[in-house]
C-alpha cells in the first residue's frame, strides 16, 4: 500500500449514548462520509472513554467485542453490537510508531470497544469488516503530547489506515438543559466557535491552550472529550472540512471535523 493516496483523519463527536438508537441528522452524515472513503485497511480510534494511567495503550485483541459502558439507559441500547475484528499487527504496527517517536506505549490484548469507538463506527463503517485498534489516553497527558502521538501515527494513514478520534468539543453532563434541547448554551456556543476558528486558523498553539478560551471552564469540566480532536489533529495538520454541525441538550456539541 506503500504510495497510497493520504487518508484524511477525522474528529467524530458522539454525544449521547441515545445516537446510537437513533442517529439522527448526525448519524446521516457520518454515514454519508463512510460512503466517501477508499477501502480501508483498519481504523485506529482514540476515544474519550478510554483512559489509562501510564504509557499510551493500544488494543491488540483480536476479536475485540464491545462494553456497554455507560448507565440508565433503554435496554435495547444495551443489546447493540459492533462485531468488528482487531488487529493485533496494527496495534504492534501503531505501538512501533509511537516508540519510534520517543513515547512510551504498550499494548493491552483484553481491552473491548467501548462506545466511544462503536457508536460512530456502526454509521461510519456499518459492515463492522474494517479491523479496529483502539489507543488509550494516558494519564498524565497534554495537548501537545497528544498532537505528538497524532504526528507519530500519521504514516499508517499512506497505508489505508483511519485515524479517528471521538469525543465532544463541549460536553459537559453537569449543566444538559433539558427544557431547550434546540440550541447551545451561551458559554458553549463561545468555546466552540473558538475552537473552530482556531482549527480553521491552523492555530495548534493556541488550540493546545485552550483553557483560555472563552466559556472553557464549563464547556471542557474535564478534558478526556476534547483531547481526541488534538491526536486527529497532530495526524493530519490541515484546516478542517466541516462533517456536522449540532447540538444535544444545550452542553453536548456534535461538531465534527474531516482533515484532509
Ligand atoms: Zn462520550
Amino acid at each position: 500500500m506503500a504510495g497510497s493516496p493520504s487518508l484524511p483523519t477525522l474528529f467524530l463527536a458522539h454525544g449521547s449514548p441515545m445516537l446510537a438508537l437513533d442517529g439522527e441528522a448526525w448519524g446521516e452524515a457520518v454515514s454519508v462520509l463512510g460512503r466517501r472513503l477508499p477501502p480501508l485497511r483498519g481504523i485506529l480510534v482514540c476515544s474519550a472513554h478510554w483512559e489509562a494511567s501510564g504509557p499510551f495503550l493500544l488494543s491488540s485483541a483480536e476479536k475485540p467485542g464491545v462494553m456497554h459502558d455507560f448507565g440508565g439507559f433503554p435496554e435495547t441500547l444495551y443489546t447493540l453490537d459492533y462485531p468488528a475484528p482487531g488487529s493485533p499487527a496494527l496495534a504492534v504496527e501503531a505501538a512501533g510508531l509511537l516508540h519510534a517517536a520517543g513515547l512510551e506505549v504498550g499494548l493491552d490484548a483484553q481491552r473491548p470497544l467501548d462506545h466511544g469507538a462503536w457508536v460512530p463506527l456502526r454509521y461510519l463503517a456499518p459492515k463492522a469488516d474494517i479491523p479496529v485498534v483502539q489507543l488509550s489516553l494516558p494519564r498524565p497527558r497534554t495537548p501537545e503530547l497528544l498532537m505528538a502521538a497524532g504526528r507519530a501515527l500519521a504514516p499508517l494513514r499512506q497505508s489505508g489506515v483511519l485515524i479517528l478520534g471521538s469525543g465532544g468539543v463541549v460536553h459537559n453532563l453537569r449543566r444538559l438543559d433539558w427544557q431547550d434541547a434546540s440550541g447551545p448554551q451561551p458559554w458553549a456556543l463561545a468555546f466552540q466557535d473558538w475552537v473552530g476558528e482556531r482549527l480553521a486558523a491552523q492555530d495548534s498553539a493556541a488550540l493546545a491552550d485552550w483553557r483560555k478560551a472563552p466559556g472553557a471552564a464549563e464547556s471542557v469540566p474535564t478534558s478526556e472529550h476534547l483531547d481526541p480532536l488534538f491526536v486527529a489533529l497532530g495526524a493530519a495538520q490541515a484546516a478542517p472540512e466541516p462533517v456536522f454541525e449540532g447540538w444535544q441538550l444545550g452542553s453536548l456539541s456534535l461538531a465534527s471535523y474531516l482533515f484532509a
